[in-house]
């Protein structure tokens, strides 16, 4: 059976070309960077190539840049840091719609004592800047606002926020995991402080992201142990994988117009399928001025996401659902919540996310797919009898 995966917000295949760079470092050139000898330390090369394809796709300087573990990592130390830099400013300001990278570690924070001030958002997911001006003030030390959401696409007004920050002298971090390599960004234009990515989101592989630190800013680290890169970041380089980091950057970057407009009028037209061939369908987020090219999620009313997504499963189309499920009990999305969308509707939303990979034919199989099990689902359906 030929299968279809729309699920790229969760994850992206890795590139071909990526896993041809990265080969050799598992193989014949598996020195520690940090050696001595000249057969580990050759391997910063490649580090430092890979430290300059990062940057140009974000506009940033290679000193600018960080190699961490991932998403999870670089938003973890963007906060944890940024709260010790100075004890006068220990406040957090986020929005209601982060991922749990940065969410959790704000409520731990605030348990332990930090403030903590949560940004709300219009019906559109869209960032309520009036709302962010009320809440950054001179004991703020971070504020963190992602840059486009894993759930709806919808992307934020970085510059405006980063502004707002920045006139109550705090730190901008944003966390930009979804965004990077779909839409072009420039972190200095944009006036970011801080900046979260992860390579498995590009076409690169798990485990592996970077963090952009502007430079002047002296950002705490969150791991002590052997100061690679420059204290920064300790631990031991995972070589292979920041090749293949730096290899899907520049990919990313030499394809982002292209994959932008291809995945856009893909996505349209399988939005505007989706609601001509499944009545009671609408699009989160329908409203919003900005949002990702490939990102939607789309609410069928009356029926259970996770019944779709298991008939869809079973045909080889593989999507998400727009709600959380945990240790077996299903929460509400949280960010469907805080858009107003009531627990009942959020529990009927699907998540399709394409990648410069999909094609038209995959798009209409889906289409054709969801037509025949929605109807079969409200066939049956309690709700809609
Ligand atoms: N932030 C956002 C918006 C994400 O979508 C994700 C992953 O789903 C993360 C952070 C976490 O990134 P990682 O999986 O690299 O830890």
């Amino acid at each position: 059976m030929k299968t279809v995966y729309l699920d790229n917000a969760a994850t992206t295949s890795v590139a071909p070309e990526v896993l041809e760079e990265m080969l050799p470092f598992f193989k014949e050139e598996f020195g520690n960077p940090s050696s001595f000898h000249s057969f580990g330390s050759s391997q910063m090369e490649a580090i430092e190539k890979a430290r300059g394809q990062v940057a140009r796709l974000l506009g940033a300087k290679c000193e600018e840049i960080f190699f961490t573990s991932g998403g999870t990592e670089s938003d973890n130390q963007a906060i944890r840091g940024a709260v010790k830099i100075d004890s006068a400013r220990t406040g957090i300001v986020t929005s209601a719609v982060e991922h749990p990278a940065v969410m959790e570690t704000a409520n731990v924070l605030e348990d332990e004592g930090n403030s903590l001030g949560i940004v709300g958002v219009n019906k559109n997911g869209e960032l309520d800047l009036e709302s962010l001006k009320g809440l950054v003030n001179q004991q703020t030390a971070i504020v963190s606002i992602m840059a486009a959401n894993n759930e709806t696409g919808v992307i934020m007004p970085l510059k405006k926020a980063a502004k707002i920050t920045h006139e109550a002298g705090a730190l901008f971090h944003t966390d930009a995991v979804q965004m990077v390599g779909k839409v072009p960004i420039d972190v200095h234009a944009l006036n970011i402080d801080i900046l979260s990515l992860s390579a498995h989101k590009l076409h690169g592989p798990k485990g592996v992201g970077a963090i952009y630190i502007k430079k002047g800013i002296k950002l705490p680290p969150i791991l002590t142990g052997g100061h690679q890169e420059k204290g920064v970041r300790s631990g031991t380089y995972n070589t292979p994988g920041i090749v293949g980091l730096g290899k899907a950057a520049e990919l990313a970057l030499t394809h982002l117009n292209d994959t932008a407009s291809k995945e856009r009028k893909l996505r349209e037209s399988f939005e505007k399928q989706v609601l001509e061939s499944c009545p009671g369908s609408f699009v989160v987020a329908d409203g919003a001025e900005y949002r990702l090219p490939g990102t939607v999620t789309i609410i069928f009313e009356g029926i259970e996401s996770e019944a779709v997504l298991t008939l869809l499963d079973m045909q080889g189309v593989y999507a998400s659902s727009g709600s959380a499920c945990s240790t077996g009990s299903k929460n509400p999305s949280h960010v469907l919540y805080a858009m107003g969308i009531d627990y009942t509707l959020a529990n009927s939303a699907l998540r399709f996310s394409l990648s410069r990979y999909t094609t038209k034919e995959e798009i209409k199989r889906t289409v054709e797919l969801l037509s025949k099990v929605v109807e079969r689902l409200r066939s049956i359906s309690p709700y809609t009898q």
